[in-house]
């Protein structure tokens, strides 16, 4: 089957993703965790835009430091690219400019939301009209986080955190946001970490089943900061912080500066901290960057992946 072009430029935003909790059970036999997850996808962007060509090609810019980004097959979108291209049999290739906005390797899925993006540029540049389902499909061929930045919203991802469902949230949560200021971390490395961590420490109280708190979900329905702050949790955290000990001086500053939770998002490095409302989230603001650190105002959640212009 061929399917031929139905437009020359296709731009397409897909968003980064905080987990508000994040349950790690045990090992399992494939190497894998088991997870209990409750993403919110926030108001960071990730940009692509995919034009015809031959070959499959990406340039990569933007206003994160984009070393460890890979330009070239291995790169995610470019991944995403050439998977919807064999579903559909597509000859040709296609360029991909992408321009980060979200922290690499900062736990914010970043490279996911690329992905995400990528799938649905590429299939509305060649036509393909392949619906939710597919390329919900295909995206968690990609890794566990893709089908989230496709989806957007807020959700709780089980088994790898990729089986998703959509979870009520009224409202609009305001975050702010310090982005690694040098190397971010490894995702395996931390998952790695936090095994070891367990195993020194003796801890076997991992839950053999992890789930999302319900009052997690009962503060996301309500549209209750206050109440959510209460009960987010991170268990890849005690393993970030082990991994990068500097961050804990700015998750304390941020705490004692009107936060109402602080927290490391995923793997880390980058940290989030929930407050009430945007003034609250504007003067956490400006108190971390007066420490001298790089502090964003986000909110959530927002659309996953769509296409913006054609
Ligand atoms: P997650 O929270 O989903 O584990 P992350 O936000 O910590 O991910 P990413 O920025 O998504 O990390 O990428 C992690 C690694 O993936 C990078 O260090 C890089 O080697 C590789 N990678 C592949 N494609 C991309 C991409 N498009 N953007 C960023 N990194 C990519």
């Amino acid at each position: 089957m061929t399917h031929a072009a139905v437009t020359d430029r296709v731009h397409v935003r897909a968003p980064g993703k905080l987990n508000l909790f994040f349950q790690v059970g045990g090992v399992q036999d494939d190497g894998y965790h088991e997870v209990a997850s409750a993403y919110q996808a926030v108001s960071l962007y990730e940009n692509v835009w995919a034009t015809p060509s031959d070959e499959f090609t990406v340039m990569i810019s933007g206003t994160v430091d984009l070393a460890g980004v890979p330009a070239d097959d291995r790169n995610l979108a470019v991944r995403a690219a050439r998977l919807v291209a064999q579903r559909i049999g597509h000859r040709g290739g296609v360029h991909l400019d992408i321009v980060k906005n979200v922290p690499v390797a900062g736990g914010m899925g970043g490279g996911s939301a690329d992905a995400a993006a990528a799938l649905v540029a590429c299939d509305a540049l060649w036509g393909a009209e392949l619906g939710t389902a597919e390329l919900h499909k295909l995206a968690a061929r990609l890794g566990a986080d893709v089908p989230f930045a496709l989806m957007g919203g807020t959700a709780i991802g089980t088994g790898r955190g990729d089986q998703l469902s959509p979870a009520l949230a009224k409202g609009r949560f305001d975050w702010v946001i310090v982005p690694p200021a040098g190397e971010g971390l490894s995702t395996p490395e931390v998952y790695a970490h936090l095994d070891t961590l367990r195993g020194e420490h003796d801890i076997a109280a991992v839950a053999e089943r992890p789930e999302v708190a319900p009052a997690v979900l009962h503060a996301l329905r309500a549209g209750d900061p206050v109440a959510l702050a209460e009960h987010t949790r991170n268990d890849l955290q005690a393993a970030a912080l082990s991994l990068r000990p500097g961050l804990r001086e700015a998750l304390e500053l941020g705490e004692r500066s009107g936060a109402l939770a602080g927290m490391v998002s995923g793997s880390g490095p980058t940290l989030a901290f929930l407050t009430g409302d945007p003034e609250s989230a504007l003067e956490l603001q400006v108190t971390l960057s007066a420490a001298g650190l790089e502090a964003l105002h986000v909110h959530g959640p927002v659309t996953g992946a769509r296409v913006v212009g054609l």
